[in-house]
């Protein structure tokens, strides 16, 4: 019986792979579509990746808008 304990495992940024030391400075969204199912993933990221994928996702729901 193996009990994998996450915490043990140094965390590390799923943009850049810097390590992230405590909690996570914010987690990207990852939705797949498997047949009928969703399936929602949440990756770590450091404070950096975490502030310019949220712009990114800010920009890119401002494009979508101007582009009708
Ligand atoms: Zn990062």
């Amino acid at each position: 019986m193996a009990v994998t304990l996450l915490s043990e495992q140094p965390l590390t940024c799923h943009a850049c792979d810097a390590e992230i030391e405590g909690e996570p400075a914010g987690l990207g969204m990852l939705l797949f579509v498997r047949g009928d199912e969703v399936v929602r993933e949440e990756l770590p990221l450091c404070g950096r990746c975490a502030l310019a994928i949220s712009m990114t996702a800010l920009d890119r729901i401002f494009f979508e808008e101007e582009e009708g």
